[in-house]
């Protein structure tokens, strides 16, 4: 039976790999999550053929926890806002994590007790697993506002490092002891404080590098109890989930000018606050004034961010930006790697617009465009156009390189308020003597924008 069985787990994990690939591209990403769906449909049915899986209960407790699963991930998957996405990954990544640290507590009571090798994989999958399932139920919380965005405790790295010491000890005790059975309990609770204190003081513009390690934690749990379960799907699916997230890591924290070290094991306190006063004064402008500053134009470029997500302005913006290229002007969009709550943000959001690659222009491709553009747009963006972040270094977002905005001729932000960035720091830009303010909800202003400029 074995002989068929793995090598179909094989051709699930390649579907796997292949949807990945295609998940790389905004063009092809549809067909990506469509073959990575079959590859775990694939994956699950073929399981009922395993032959150590046999007996009423257990095709029962598969098909229960099969309903179940379905149930939830469909209707949330249906209900849920584009711009609560994130929570929603991350809450999932957590799903998998703690998966990944139930199969290590089964295995570890179970059949691999005398297995050291077993019993050595099983307790790093749950050592990772169950740190990131607290860890992004913690990450949850905050993108969704139910916990402070910072919580640092007295002495919080040391109170870190005595958790970890001691599910290192428990560790050993289960690979080393006959009285395995004893410390299991004790040694997932641990884990799971760990990944809650782990969490918790990381803040600010540092989530996302958080969000994406977790992501690749969860990855290489499952990886090690697919060795486990000599399970090929779980052993692939695992080791590429945990090789891409960890790439993504690195790039995201590149991204922020800092090394993953630092933003996992420096803290921001909270009472860390801006020393930048923000001289000046916001100055409102009408939308026909704005809408002639942009059709006069030379060069416009547009930064959009969280705001436009939770506007969902992107269609009404793309018009804009048409409207303007019509009248001969160049648009171009700038993405900051962390724009939005999730990598990729914007990008998947002006995609969906329908807004051509070609547009869309990173950070390090776009910056130097700044001092030789007309009027910059800011949609709904805050930390990532922040200049305190070059400036002042008691800001928890110094050193996180920032889209040069303010190098513009003109600049045109539209937002609804006062409202802080996700770092909860003042922005200096939005007061400098070249800013006005277009206030109003994205989309609305967008579509008043677009009609302003068709009637020039
Ligand atoms: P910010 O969160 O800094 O700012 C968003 C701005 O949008 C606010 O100032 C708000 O002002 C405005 N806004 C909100 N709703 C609307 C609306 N309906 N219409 C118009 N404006 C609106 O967003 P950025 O994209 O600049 O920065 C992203 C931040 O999120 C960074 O700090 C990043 O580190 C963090 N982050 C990013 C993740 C990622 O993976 N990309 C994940 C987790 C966190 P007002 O209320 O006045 O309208």
């Amino acid at each position: 039976m074995n002989n068929f069985i793995q090598p179909i787990y094989l051709g699930t994990a390649i579907l796997l790999i292949l949807g990945i690939r295609k998940m790389s591209s905004p063009k092809t990403a549809k067909n990506g999550i469509t073959y990575a769906g079959w590859g775990m449909l694939i994956a699950i049915v073929i399981t009922f053929l395993v032959p150590t899986i046999h007996g009423f209960w257990n095709h029962f407790l598969i098909i229960a926890g099969i309903a179940i699963g379905t149930y939830i991930g469909w209707s949330s998957g249906n209900k849920v806002q584009m711009i609560n996405m994130p929570q929603m990954i991350a809450l999932y990544n957590g799903m998998g994590g703690g998966a990944a640290g139930a199969i290590a507590a089964i295995e570890l009571l179970g059949k691999h007790g005398d297995n050291f090798t077993m019993r050595a994989l099983a307790v790093l999958g749950a050592i990772i697993g169950t740190i990131s399932f607290s860890g992004s139920i913690i990450a949850f919380a905050k993108l969704q506002d139910l916990m402070k965005r910072v919580i640092v405790l007295p002495k919080h790295q040391m109170v870190n490092m005595v958790l970890l010491g001691l599910s290192v000890v428990f560790g050993c005790i289960i690979l080393f002891s006959a009285k395995a059975s004893l410390v299991l309990l004790p040694f997932f609770i641990v884990l799971l404080i760990l990944g809650v204190t782990f969490t918790i003081p990381i803040g600010g513009a540092n989530m996302p590098v958080v969000i994406s390690l977790f992501n690749a934690m969860t990855g290489l749990a499952v990886g090690f109890e697919g060795f486990v379960l000599n399970n090929y799907a779980l052993i692939v699916a695992g080791t590429v989930v945990g090789a891409s997230g960890t790439l993504l890591t690195q790039l995201m924290a590149k991204a922020m000018n800092k090394s993953v070290s630092s933003i996992l094991f420096s803290p921001i306190n909270e009472s860390q606050t801006s020393t930048i006063e923000t001289t000046g004064s916001l100055k409102p402008i009408e939308v026909s004034d704005a809408a002639v500053m942009m059709a006069y134009s030379n060069k416009v470029i547009i930064i959009p961010g969280y705001g436009m997500a939770v506007a969902q302005a992107q269609h009404k913006i793309w018009e804009l930006a048409q409207q303007l290229e019509s009248r001969g002007v160049t648009v171009k969009f700038a993405i900051h790697p962390v724009a939005g709550r999730m990598p990729g943000h914007m990008n998947v959001l002006l995609a969906e617009a329908g807004v051509p690659y070609d547009k869309l222009l990173d950070l390090e491709e776009i910056n130097s465009e700044f001092p030789t553009t007309d009027t910059v747009l800011v949609i709904g963006a805050n930390d990532v156009v922040n200049p305190s972040a070059k400036t002042d270094s008691n800001s928890p977002i110094y050193g996180m390189p920032i889209l040069d905005a303010a190098l513009a001729r003109n600049v045109l932000i539209i937002k609804r308020g006062q409202g802080k960035g996700f770092s909860g720091v003042e922005n200096s830009l939005f007061t400098m003597d070249n800013s006005r303010m277009l206030y109003g909800d994205g989309q609305d202003i967008a579509n008043k924008l677009v009609h302003a400029v068709k009637a020039i």
